[in-house]
């Protein structure tokens, strides 16, 4: 076996369909005998619906989805940020529940020749020089399966993080989030503002309200409601017990300090807030990924997250694998994939502050924090933020984009332009030529079979080309009427030190 993946959530099943596709033997382990039906998130957002253009598959995962692409208007630390006034908003989301969303991440991996095995569970862990053996418990008894790499994507209590000794550092909020969505029962009349008229009780704005006891907030649509609610408590609910309605019930109450008319449950969760960050995402032939490897303390980034790590390892463990990948490839792993996490960490560690402040201070800092996203810019790198595009600034002299996304922003084209559906198909990099630089072309043949080359126009060009790496990352670029020599010296470079040795 070359990968063993540990954890068949939607980080384990990305990864491994993405190794998969790349001819490497991948198994996946899966402590759960059976897909976890519980309603985590709701969809995908962010920059992983940009790559998953790019490899030709969002059309698929478009066909999956249980509804149409909601507007461009995010939950953010206790307010609402409205991209639709911006004409390409930065940020957008997908309607795919996450048990659906696994079962077709699955679905795709094991086309792709991988091996998912469930009632296994990882308990033990040794590597050496050549190899990294996990101990397993399975339906047969104890077994072990022996691979060149092992990922944990085990998820926020990853045992394959303790047993590489990996440090795990950050902060547990004593909070709990409940969160619903439910049909309108007779009593409560949605009004056209999303808000609810309550009989007998009287009105509730729609959004947020934040009380002493904690958030509340609301929204009808149609003949369902929203609720959420986050209140500080210290106890621990395990990912299977489910919430009730008589739990929720009573959350509003305290929180709110009113009884709300609920209707029948369609969907509900309950969940808790950490902010934390693994040392390190890689010790020797053993990595991590997703929330094995970080938490954040806000919603709907996690998954997003995660799936870019597997994106980002893929096709680093691929070359290792496969034997082209240049020295310290590997390490580029936990380096990028940490700094991501850490601009994640920020924004979700400001929701916090957002959230939380109560009285004159916190009303103060949220009017503020609108005032400021009324400016196109402030929330364009909000949105880049919530998207996990931005990801920090490259420190190095090369071309601005290098070291960014190649997201229809950099490029300067329309959003999912369907000349680049496919762009990444098949998770190879691609030399993309903008100007008709033969030259460029050449001299990228000569790492044909590995790097694919490709020729478009676009009006306002960003660069003469780009050579954008297989997770969308751009690794390159040359300038506009960059001279010939410059451009194919900076190119052989960027080549050798992603994607190794020429193959010819
Ligand atoms: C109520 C709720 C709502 C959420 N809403 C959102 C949202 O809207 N948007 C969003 O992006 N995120 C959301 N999240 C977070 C999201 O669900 C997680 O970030 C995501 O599941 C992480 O994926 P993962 O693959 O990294 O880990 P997980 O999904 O946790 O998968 C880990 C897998 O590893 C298996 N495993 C664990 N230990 C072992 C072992 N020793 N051996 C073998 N297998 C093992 C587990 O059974 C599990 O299947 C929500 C979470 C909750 C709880």
């Amino acid at each position: 076996m070359d990968v063993v993946v540990v954890g068949a959530g939607p980080t384990g099943l990305m990864l491994a369909g993405e190794l998969g596709q790349s001819g490497v033997r991948t198994m996946v382990l899966e402590r759960r005998p059976e897909p976890s039906g519980t309603a985590k998130a709701g969809g995908l957002a962010g920059q992983i619906l940009q790559l998953l253009h790019y490899r030709g598959e969002l059309a698929g995962f478009r066909e999956a989805s249980t509804g149409p692409a909601p507007p461009a208007r995010f939950p953010f630390g206790g307010l609402h940020l409205d991209f639709t006034r911006l004409e390409d908003p930065p940020m957008g989301a997908m309607l795919l529940p996450q048990p659906q969303l696994e079962g077709l991440l699955a679905e795709r991996a094991i086309e792709r020749g991988v091996e998912v095995r469930r009632g296994h569970e990882a308990v033990g862990l040794r590597q050496d020089e050549d190899a990294v053996t996990v101990e397993l418990r399975g339906p047969d008894g104890p077994d072990a399966v022996s691979a060149r790499f092992l990922v944990g994507c085990d998820g926020g209590r990853s045992r394959i993080r303790e047993l590489a000794g990996i440090p795990f550092p950050g902060t547990s909020f004593p909070e709990v989030e409940r969160l619903a969505s439910l049909t309108v029962p007779d009593a409560v009349t949605v009004l056209d503002d999303g808000g609810l008229e309550i009989a007998g009780t009287g009105r509730i704005p729609f959004g947020y309200t934040a009380t002493e006891r904690g958030v509340f907030a609301c929204s009808g649509m149609g003949d369902t409601m929203g609720v959420y609610t986050a209140e500080v408590e210290e106890t621990e609910y395990g990912d299977d017990v489910p919430m009730t309605v008589a739990e929720l019930s009573a959350s509003v109450t305290r929180v709110l300090g009113i009884d709300l008319p609920l209707g029948a449950p369609l969907r509900m969760t309950r969940f808790g807030y950490s902010a934390k960050q693994a040392d390190t995402y890689r010790v020797g032939r053993v990595f991590l990924a997703g929330d094995a490897a970080h938490l954040f303390p806000a919603g709907g980034v996690a998954i997003n997250a995660g799936m870019l790590d597997a994106a980002n390892l893929a096709w680093k463990v691929a070359g290792s694998v496969q034997g082209w990948a240049p020295p310290g490839l590997l390490d580029t792993y936990s380096d990028e994939r940490r700094a991501a996490a850490e601009r994640t960490l920020l924004h979700t560690r400001a929701q916090v502050a957002l959230r939380r402040g109560h009285g004159p201070g916190g009303d103060a800092l949220r009017a503020l924090f609108l005032e400021l996203t009324a400016d196109e810019q402030p929330l364009r790198r909000l949105g880049a933020l919530m998207a996990g595009t931005d990801v920090g600034s490259s420190t190095s002299d090369a071309h601005p984009l290098v070291g960014s996304f190649a997201t229809d922003r950099a490029l300067r084209v329309d959003h999912e332009d369907p000349r680049f559906a496919g762009l990444l198909r098949g998770g190879h990099p691609v030399l993309l030529d903008l100007a008709d630089r033969g030259h460029l072309r050449e001299l990228a043949d000569a790492w044909a079979g590995r790097v694919a080359v490709l020729g478009a126009a676009i009006d306002e060009r960003p660069a003469d080309a780009l050579l954008i790496r297989p997770d969308a990352c751009i690794a390159w670029a040359a300038t506009v009427d960059e001279p010939d020599e410059a451009a194919s010296s900076g190119l052989r470079e960027a080549l050798t030190t992603w994607f190794g040795a020429p193959t010819t």
